[in-house]
């Protein structure tokens, strides 16, 4: 069984940019089944040596049958149920907007671990917006940037470590 990553986050902060970098090539796209719509995308990645599933919820704005806010409130919540860990992503040069606050509130309702990433952090633009961060409640953002690589490695650090304790809890390990 492989660990499980959910990427969530409004549209735009840099989700599918995340994804790509995560899992690269290993992408299984499955929304080429014509009358199929795309709402998650879901590729294998292997993170500091760990066999992982990375879940990218990119992909709100296509749909049309509902507000962005239900929709984001429905996709996260399915990720969240499927999800060892989800990644939680604002973009750090908007600062905390008030879609980032629904989103923490229904992580905050559920048990998955969460990583709170600022994204775009490269630069001196994401400073007032990873200090916002912490206002989610979430303890220390992780300073990202998924476009330049930067923070990549203390994201893979902090993944293994979470892995390693889903391994163990679900008794895979050894
Ligand atoms: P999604 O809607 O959350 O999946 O966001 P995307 O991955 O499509 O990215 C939205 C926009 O943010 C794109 O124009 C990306 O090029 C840009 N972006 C993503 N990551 C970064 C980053 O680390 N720094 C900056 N400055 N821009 C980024």
């Amino acid at each position: 069984m492989a660990f499980k990553l959910a990427i969530v986050g409004r549209p735009n902060v840099g989700k599918s940019t995340l994804f790509n970098r995560l899992v690269g090539k290993r992408l299984a796209l499955v929304d080429d089944q014509p009358g199929v719509t795309r709402d998650m995308r879901e590729g294998e990645a292997r993170l500091a040596g760990v066999h992982c599933t990375v879940m990218d919820t990119a992909g709100l704005e296509k749909a049309n049958d509902d507000s962005l806010q239900g929709r984001m409130r429905r996709l996260t919540e399915r990720a969240i149920a499927a999800a060892d860990v989800c990644l939680f992503m604002i973009d750090a040069r908007a600062g905390v907007l008030p879609d980032d606050m629904a989103l923490a509130d229904i992580l905050r309702r559920k048990s998955a671990a969460v990583i709170l990433v600022a994204n775009k952090s490269e630069g001196r633009a994401g400073e007032a917006g990873l200090l916002e961060a912490y206002s989610l409640g979430f303890g220390d953002p992780l300073p990202l940037s998924a476009e330049h690589g930067e923070g990549i490695h203390e994201l893979h650090a902090q993944l293994e470590q979470l892995a390693r304790k889903t391994e163990q809890d679900a008794g895979l390990s050894g």
